[in-house]
């Protein structure tokens, strides 16, 4: 036998039964999506560096050590694996001028990419699911965000996230709150590790974001952004928190929270839980009403978030829901290879009137198709809650033995195929 292949260190197969968290989740995001009235963007997984050079920032950590780049081997190209959906969405918005007849609602889910240190809630491959909101300007669509990834959590069930929120304000603003703080790190410079030595001048705001126990005491003494802001930024926070407050969503001020991308502005807000460890943050979002500008488009407003799909999913198991159930509804139970031509045939008539069925295959077929005892076994270990039996004595008059394997169990009855449908019908309404 060849060497083993293995996947790539921190990108992982999601398997069944698992991977049906991963479907139901998806199902009831489309569902709150629409109910919300944002509609489904599809972009490239690749994506020329420079769009996440410009959009994210030079000094983040995404674009100084996280991305996946490569050259293509044919022009040359600069290439990176799309380490985040959010500068990939403004650049199809921008390319084909979504913006034309006004905002638009988009949401996305897919894979992303950062090289990262893997642990448990940090994969190389990861998933997200993102909101964003563009051509909007005014405080009730950051408000519509929130309020969106709130009915979210209440239609999957999570509970134990907490909400925060915080103000970048707007650039003039960040810039004298800019120069405090480079006075006051620089008043402590001995206290600095490397990272915020290296973001002192070229971006200390991200020294808030860092995740190094030593720093915390110093960053949670440093000048507030919030105390910088203009009567502007303050009204458009007040009126995000209004509408907060009166659709009873809590939430926490926290003046350190950045975010890990040089493209916010105004709100900035994540979901964090206390039950993941220090992988806490679940989804994380702002307003970035520069991005469009500096990815090439006219100047337009816009703010979305991005959910950690992992997170979620290890957050409700965490919490105890149970994977949902994917068992078929029906076995075919078929004794001999050469009747299935007339089975098969039944089988997709039931499954076009919505039954799955599973039908019976060995391994080996030049072994038969097993005996009834093992097809029977089978029928069992796959969850399904009756058997069609398609032996000899029933084809050769037309007929299927139907057999309940869980809910009143051996009970069994014989039909005709013609009546087939009429079954498939009573279970469909019993389901
Ligand atoms: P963190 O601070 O945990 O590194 P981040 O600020 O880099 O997160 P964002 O870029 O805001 O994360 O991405 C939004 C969400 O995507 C995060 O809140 C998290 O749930 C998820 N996420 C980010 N990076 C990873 C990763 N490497 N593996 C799994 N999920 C991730
Ligand atoms: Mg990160």
């Amino acid at each position: 036998m060849a060497d083993k292949l293995t996947a790539v260190k921190g990108m992982n197969d999601i398997l069944p039964p698992e991977s049906a968290r991963w479907e139901a989740l998806e199902t009831q995001v489309r569902e709150v999506m629409r109910l919300h009235a944002y509609r489904n963007i599809r972009t490239p997984i690749v994506e020329p560096t420079a769009l996440f050079v410009r959009g994210l920032g030079e000094v983040t950590d995404i674009v100084e050590k996280e991305m996946y780049s490569f050259e293509d081997r044919l022009n040359g190209e600069q290439l990176t694996l799309r380490p985040e959906s959010t500068a990939g969405v403004v650049r199809a918005v921008v390319e084909h001028n979504m913006l034309y007849e006004g905002g638009k609602r988009l949401y996305y889910m897919g894979p992303m990419f950062r090289h990262e240190r893997p642990q448990r809630g940090r994969y190389r491959q990861f998933h997200q699911i993102g909101a964003e909101a563009l051509g909007f300007g005014g405080p009730e669509v950051d408000a519509e965000l929130i309020l969106l990834a709130c009915a979210l959590w209440k239609a999957i069930g999570l509970q134990d996230v907490r909400l925060e929120l915080n103000s970048l304000g707007q650039p003039p603003e960040r810039l004298q709150h800019r120069a405090a703080l480079i006075t006051y790190f620089e008043q402590h410079a001995e206290q600095l590790d490397e990272d915020a030595k290296r973001r002192l001048h070229t971006n200390p705001l991200r020294i808030l974001d860092s995740k190094n126990p030593a720093m915390k005491a110093l960053n949670e003494a440093a000048p507030k952004l919030l105390d910088f802001l203009g009567a502007d930024s303050l009204a458009h926070f007040n009126a995000v928190r209004a509408i907060l407050d009166a659709n009873g969503v809590a939430y926490s001020i926290n003046p350190r929270l950045v975010r890990g991308m040089d493209y916010y502005n105004l709100t900035v807000f994540e979901f964090i839980t206390e039950r993941l460890g220090s992988q806490g943050t679940v989804c994380g979002g702002g307003r970035y009403d520069y991005l469009i500008g500096e990815i090439g488009g006219k100047h337009a407003p816009a703010v979305g978030w991005a959910l950690g799909v992992e997170r979620v999913l290890e957050l409700l198991k965490e919490q105890g829901n149970a994977v949902v159930d994917v068992a078929p509804d029906a076995y075919a139970i078929v004794p001999d290879a050469a009747s299935l031509p007339s089975v098969t045939p039944v089988l997709q008539t039931l499954r076009g009137m919505g039954i799955s069925v599973q039908m019976h295959a060995p391994a080996n077929s030049m072994e038969g198709m097993g005996s009834m005892k093992s097809q029977f076994k089978k029928a069992d270990a796959s969850g399904a809650c009756h058997a069609l039996i398609f032996g000899p004595d029933e084809l050769s008059s037309n007929q299927v033995t139907v057999k309940a394997l869980r809910d009143g169990e051996g009970a069994q009855q014989t039909l005709s195929l013609d009546q087939i449908t009429d079954w498939g019908h009573r279970l469909q309404s019993a389901l």
